[in-house]
């Protein structure tokens, strides 16, 4: 068992990448969908990579002085990527990041649970808005299947899912008779034996559950059962609201990661209309939240942005002075206002996501949102108002 909080550490991950300078070698980030159950995916992801790599050969005396550094990230990429999808290969997430620059001894793999839009980007620094994505609405989530005398716990950290622990108890009998006791004293037998069981079950699934602060509960099985692992939850387990799933008694790591990667995804979504109406409500009120995109970009040049929140696929041109970083919306103006420094247009959205996860905050990028569409498609939480 892992000792580590994986849903924890993908967000030092999110911050380390965030936190590279745009000076140096590029970096090229990859991102994949290799659902197994999907050999069509597959096979278009690797005709994607394959693609995409031929032309960054082609293009990458372009990069002059980085070629050598270029060249050995498209050959490592290959490698790892051909590896991936070798037949017979059925480790692994159903989403891949892959981030290189061998100039500047970065190359990080990370398996994730749930599937990425296959994305090629080469910049100066790492491209983390899908990875940001993913991690924000998945936290990690710890399943436990039970009926009244097995169970089976399942651990979903940022990468593969597996089987924790499991228990099977043949000596609790089921429903039929059994000669020497009398009836009532062999039934209580019985659920004594359960009760305990399930004590232990929930024993069990409260320590995996502590391991993964951030992750979601979810428990399924009959209802009596459930009732019982309930009562048996110690406050702190029960504070993190455990939602009900249906699984079948047979139920096989692919269907449980269907069944939960679905329940996650209403979860968040549900979440996400929360968080959304918030912000607004608090840019109403407190001051200490803004919705559009020019006050956002004002509020994380001055480092106040403790959340941001945006539309997915959300591509918005600003620019970004390429002597002090001021990030700023719509066309670029002749020179830097702060600096005098040069401008350059940029993707607005990764690089204000970049910027406040460089800060210590948090991006959060919400599917779907009403209130956040009609606004431009971004807002934030502030840690001071600006
Ligand atoms: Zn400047």
């Amino acid at each position: 068992m892992r000792a580590a909080k994986p849903s924890r550490a993908i967000f030092q991950t999110l911050r380390g990448l965030a936190g590279y300078q745009d000076e140096g070698p590029p970096v090229v980030s990859l991102y994949l969908d290799l659902r197994k159950e999907d050999p069509a995916r597959r096979e278009a992801a690797r005709v994607f990579v394959r693609a995409r790599l031929r032309e960054l050969r082609a293009a990458r005396e372009l990069q002059g002085p980085y070629e050598e550094s270029l060249e050995t990230d498209i050959r490592r990429i290959r490698r790892s990527v051909e590896g991936r999808l070798a037949p017979g290969q059925a480790s692994g997430g159903r989403g891949l990041a892959l981030f290189s620059s061998a100039g500047r001894g970065l190359w990080l793999e990370v398996e994730a649970p749930r599937a990425f839009d296959n994305q090629l980007v080469v910049r100066q620094v790492p491209h983390v808005l899908q990875l940001a994505r993913q991690a924000g609405v998945f936290h990690g989530a710890v399943v436990c299947q039970v009926d009244s005398r097995s169970a089976r716990i399942w651990e979903f950290a940022f990468g593969s899912p597996e089987e924790t622990s499991a228990f099977d108890r043949p000596e609790i009998p089921g429903r039929h008779a059994q000669g020497g006791w009398s009836q009532m004293r062999y039934q209580r037998h019985i659920d004594w034996q359960r009760e305990r069981h399930l004590r232990e079950v929930a024993e069990a699934f409260v320590r995996v559950a502590d391991q993964h602060p951030g992750a979601r509960l979810l428990l399924s099985g009959p209802a009596a059962a459930l009732a019982l692992l309930r009562a048996a939850l110690p406050p702190r387990a029960a504070a993190r609201s455990p939602r009900e799933i249906t699984l079948t008694q047979t139920a096989d790591l692919p269907e449980v990661t269907q069944v939960v990667l679905q329940a996650i995804e209403e979860q968040a979504d549900a979440e996400d209309l929360v968080k959304v109406r918030r912000v607004f409500e608090e840019a109403l009120g407190s001051g200490l939240a803004v919705t559009t995109g020019a006050s956002c970009c004002q509020a994380a040049n001055a480092g106040a942005i403790e959340e941001l929140l945006v539309l997915e696929r959300l591509v918005t041109y600003g620019w970004r002075c390429r002597a002090c970083g001021l990030l700023g919306s719509g066309r670029p103006a002749a020179a830097c206002p702060a600096c005098s420094g040069r401008l350059a247009r940029c993707d607005l959205t990764a690089r204000l996501a970049e910027k406040v996860l460089a800060d210590g905050g948090q991006v959060h990028v919400i599917a779907r949102g009403a209130p956040l569409e009609q606004a431009g498609g971004m807002a934030a939480r502030l840690r001071f108002p600006v």
